[in-house]
C-alpha cells in the first residue's frame, strides 16, 4: 500500500491520549499481516513481532505513538461544550472544527466571536481553554444527553496534498511515523533477520510516555529506536532550531542515542545513499526514547524523527519521501543487527 494510502487510514480516526482505541483498530488492521502475532496490552498500546527464528536472539522494538492532541468535554452551557486541552495551543483554536468523538462521531465548531464585536484589547489577546466553548449545535437538554462529559474531540481535517510532495492532515504526529513502521516492516517481510522485530504503537505519548514506559518494560528489549516527528523549517524559524523538509530522516545526537546505533545508522544511510539530518538534543529529547531507555536494566536507544511542519495543529505537514526514507534507513538498520550486537 502506498503511503499516502497508509495515512489517509491513520489520520481519518480520532484517537487523543488515553482514547486511542480507533487509531490502534485501523493500525491493527494494517500491521496484522506483516507481524507473526499481533496484541494490545493493558495500556491498549498495539504490539506486534516477527521472530527471526534464531534461538536466544536478541530483540529490536521500534517505536511510534498512536495517540494525538485533543480535547475533553468537561461540561454544558446553554448547549455549548466546556473542554479540557491535552496538548493543544489555545491559540490554535478559535472558529476551527473539531470532530466530537461520540459513536458516531459528530462535528462541532470552536465558538469564536466575529471582530466587530471585540474590544481592541480583547483583539491583541491570545484566547485561554477556560473561556473557549465548542458548539455542535444542540440544545442543553440534547447537548448533556448525546455529549456526556469525558467525551473527547479532536481536529477535524482530512488527510490532502500540498504542493507535490507533501501531505497536511491532523495528527501525522505520529502517525506519519507509524507509517514508516509499517513501511519498514513490508520492506523487510521477504529479508532474513538475525533479531526478533516488535513494532510498538504507543497510548498516551502526548501526556507523558506511559505507552512506551510499559511496552519497554514489558517487551524487554535489546535496542529500541524510537520513532517521532521533528521541527519542520519555516521561514519564520531560525535554521539552527529546524530540519529541512525533504531532506531526509533525523538522526538523534546526545544522552538519549547509543553512541554506536546512531555511528550504524549514519553508515547504513552512507550505504543506500540516502541524505540524513543530524539533530543535537543535549539532555531529555522529550520523546518515547528518554522513558525506553531506562526500561528494565537500560535499553540501547535510538531516535530517528521526521521533519514536521505546524506541530500539533490541524494542518501538521509532512514530507513523503522522508517518510519513506525513514522506513528505508530503519529496515537497513534492522538486517544484520545482531551479528553487529553481538561483537
Ligand atoms: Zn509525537
Amino acid at each position: 500500500m502506498e503511503i499516502e494510502q497508509i495515512l489517509e487510514r491513520l489520520c481519518a480516526v480520532g484517537g487523543p491520549s488515553g482514547f486511542e482505541r480507533p487509531a490502534v483498530l485501523a493500525a491493527r488492521e494494517l500491521l496484522e499481516p506483516l507481524m507473526d502475532e499481533v496484541w494490545t496490552d493493558r495500556l491498549g498500546s498495539l504490539i506486534g513481532v516477527r521472530r527471526c527464528g534464531k534461538p536466544g536472539a536478541k530483540k529490536l522494538l521500534l517505536d511510534a505513538h498512536l495517540d494525538e492532541v485533543g480535547l475533553i468535554v468537561t461540561g454544558h452551557k446553554d448547549g455549548f461544550l466546556r473542554f479540557k486541552a491535552a496538548g493543544v495551543d489555545a491559540r490554535m483554536l478559535p472558529d476551527r472544527e473539531v470532530s466530537i468523538l461520540t459513536d458516531p462521531p459528530m462535528l462541532g465548531v470552536v465558538a469564536c466571536l466575529p471582530p466587530h464585536v471585540l474590544s481592541a484589547e480583547d483583539r491583541e489577546k491570545a484566547p485561554e481553554v477556560k473561556d473557549l466553548f465548542v458548539d455542535a449545535g444542540l440544545s442543553q437538554e440534547k447537548a448533556e444527553r448525546l455529549i456526556p462529559i469525558g467525551t473527547p474531540m479532536v481536529y477535524r481535517a482530512e488527510l490532502t496534498r500540498l504542493g507535490e510532495r507533501q501531505v497536511c492532515a491532523k495528527s501525522l504526529d505520529d502517525r506519519a511515523c507509524f507509517a514508516a513502521l509499517l513501511r519498514a516492516a513490508e520492506l523487510l517481510k521477504e529479508a532474513a533477520l538475525d533479531v526478533d522485530l516488535y513494532i510498538l504503537g504507543s497510548v498516551c505519548e502526548e501526556t507523558g510516555g506511559v505507552g512506551a514506559q510499559v511496552g519497554a518494560q514489558a517487551l524487554a528489549p535489546d535496542f529500541c529506536v524510537a520513532v517521532d516527528v521533528t521541527f519542520g523549517r519555516t521561514p519564520d524559524c531560525s535554521k539552527e532550531e529546524a530540519l529541512a523538509m525533504g531532506g531526509g530522516p533525523a538522526v538523534g545526537i546526545g544522552p538519549n542515542c547509543a553512541r554506536w546505533m546512531v555511528k550504524r545508522l549514519l553508515d547504513k544511510a552512507a550505504g543506500l545513499d540516502m541524505a540524513v539530518q543530524k539533530e543535537v538534543m543535549e539532555g531529555n529529547s522529550g520523546t518515547n526514547g528518554w522513558d525506553m531507555q531506562v526500561a528494565n536494566e537500560g535499553v540501547a536507544t535510538a531516535l530517528v524523527s521526521v521533519p514536521l511542519k505546524y506541530m500539533h495543529t490541524p494542518v501538521e505537514v509532512v514530507e513523503l519521501s522522508d517518510i519513506e526514507d525513514t522506513a528505508r534507513l530503519l529496515a537497513a538498520f534492522a538486517q544484520g543487527l545482531g551479528e553487529e550486537a553481538a561483537q
